[in-house]
């Protein structure tokens, strides 16, 4: 019999098609058009995944000819109207289809369950389906599921914003309310380049930023992500030119760093970094003393600093907020991922008091201008209420250091393996970093087939559970992270 994933990727892959309904298996046609996509799975797969290998082969099968296995392999490619992020479509295998979520747990659309490693995205905090965020959605989805936001104000958005405010350390206040991590961060470097102009002060027209960052996909973070990342080659010309540096994590960057803004620190608006944990990055790691380090230098030469807490936020990395770790109160800071618990598109983007009182006078054109349709839609603020209930009913940071330390025993012996160049664990954040990572999704596939969802990228393997997963479900992920990468080995 073909492997499970091949079949399940068949079935679901040819679902749109008329002709094929779950309880109809073997009448399989590839799409209307009749190509059959060139993809050879095999390309992608290096030595030590022969469990995984595919045939590489396409046939049709009718209904008179149900006998022969399926041997169909889909790519991504064969999704008919799908375009999926950070996807080569043409090579890329299948994707898994999710049918329904609760807890830790994905159930699949042919029936499978995962234990999820991922939580959506670093989202999900208190798993999936929590009853009181559902009771919460369903309550607000009777009331109000969304008005405009101009000129309109509503109780779940003031009521979220002034919790947000009482839980941010110093006077970080103002919450500017938007549906994504990467318009919160361009919100952000608007309120900072406008700021210096509101004040009167000229010239300060760039963004500090950090290799090794991530701040979103959109064209104004592309130009402060990593270069990489950012695809700054493919884009140069498009994208506006930044200022990048190394974070200050010894003598010498510190000396380049302080260099660096004696020569040009009157230019730069904004110095922009993720607190302790630069996420899609590779999940690298930096001391509290680094954010220390950046707050000084910011004062001294009137920039402001931008702390992009949208993974990091929400008791990620073992405190409510990562700044809190290093005592400092950014001037702004970005929220989003896990501000409703996973469960509706929110961000915020939050101002201090002498930020905000910057943009106040008489003059229309002192104001901020920027406002998404769904601006604080009323469903995800009423979640996002909800999930703070819960960070304030359930003992949310103790699970973060329960998972910590179970993360650190657990994944240990992965140290030991070849090709392994480091585990490292920091809250609900466990890294094994390899050598090299050639072939992701083989890996993902080995995963699935173990019954987790761990998604590798980069030269990382990682997990980013939910709080409220289970030691036994955890120590399930831990397990398959070992096993296969013992088995890659
Ligand atoms: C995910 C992420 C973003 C982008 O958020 P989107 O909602 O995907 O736009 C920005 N910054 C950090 C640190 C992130 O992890």
């Amino acid at each position: 019999m073909f492997p499970r994933s091949f079949r399940n990727a068949s079935l679901t892959g040819l679902m749109p098609h008329r002709c094929l309904t779950k309880r109809d298996p073997f009448m399989i046609r590839r799409p209307a058009c009749g190509t059959i996509l060139p993809f050879l799975m095999a390309s992608q797969e290096t030595g030590g995944w022969t469990h995984l290998q595919p045939c590489g082969k396409t046939q049709a099968m009718s209904r008179n000819a149900p006998s022969a296995p399926d041997t169909t392999l889909l790519a991504a490619a064969d999704l008919p109207h799908l375009w999926l992020p950070y996807t080569q479509m043409q090579t890329a295998p299948f994707p898994v289809e999710a049918a329904r979520t609760s807890g830790s747990r994905i159930t699949l659309a042919d029936g499978r369950e995962l234990v999820d490693g991922v939580a959506a995205w670093w989202t999900a905090c208190h798993g999936y389906s929590h009853p009181h965020i559902h009771a919460a959605l369903v309550r607000q989805a009777e009331q109000m599921p969304h008005v405009m936001f101009g000129g309109m104000v509503h109780e779940p958005a003031t009521r979220l914003a002034a919790r947000l405010a009482a839980l941010l350390p110093g006077d970080l206040e103002r919450v500017f309310f938007t549906d994504s991590g990467s318009v919160a961060m361009e919100v952000a470097i608007k309120m900072a380049v406008q700021y210096h102009i509101n004040r009167g002060t000229t010239g300060r027209t760039k963004i500090l930023s950090f290799r090794g960052g991530y701040h979103g996909d959109t064209l104004g973070m592309m130009s402060i992500c990593d270069p990489e990342e950012g695809m700054h080659s493919l884009f140069a010309g498009v994208l506006p030119e930044q200022v990048l540096a190394d974070l200050p994590v010894d003598a010498g960057s510190m000396t380049r760093l302080e260099t660096l803004l004696t020569e040009r620190g009157d230019s730069i608006a904004a110095m922009v970094t993720e607190p302790l944990v630069q996420g899609a990055g590779g999940m690298l790691f930096h001391d509290p003393e680094v954010l220390r380090r950046l707050r000084g230098l910011c004062d001294r030469h009137g920039i402001l600093l931008i702390l992009d807490e949208i993974f990091t936020g929400f008791g990620r990395t073992g405190t409510m907020f990562a700044c809190e770790q290093a005592g400092i109160v950014p001037d702004i800071l970005a929220l989003s991922k896990a501000l409703t618990g996973g469960t509706m598109a929110l961000a915020a983007t939050v101002a201090r008091r002498h930020v905000f009182e910057a943009f106040l006078s008489d003059s229309a054109g002192h104001a901020l201008m920027h406002g998404p349709t769904f601006m604080a839609n009323p469903l995800a603020c009423a979640v996002a209420n909800a999930s703070l209930d819960l960070f304030e009913s359930e003992p949310r940071l103790e699970q973060v250091a329960a998972i910590s330390a179970q993360l650190a025993q657990e994944l240990e012996p992965c140290r030991a393996l070849p090709g392994v160049k480091d585990v490292r664990v920091l809250g609900a954040i466990g890294v094994v970093e390899l050598e090299t990572l050639d072939n992701p999704d083989a890996l993902r596939r080995a995963f699935v087939e173990r019954g987790v969802w761990i998604r590798p990228f980069r030269n990382i393997v990682y997990l980013t559970p939910a709080f409220t997963i289970t030691p036994k479900e955890l120590t399930r992920l831990t397990t398959a992270i070992v096993d296969v990468l013992r088995e890659a080995a």
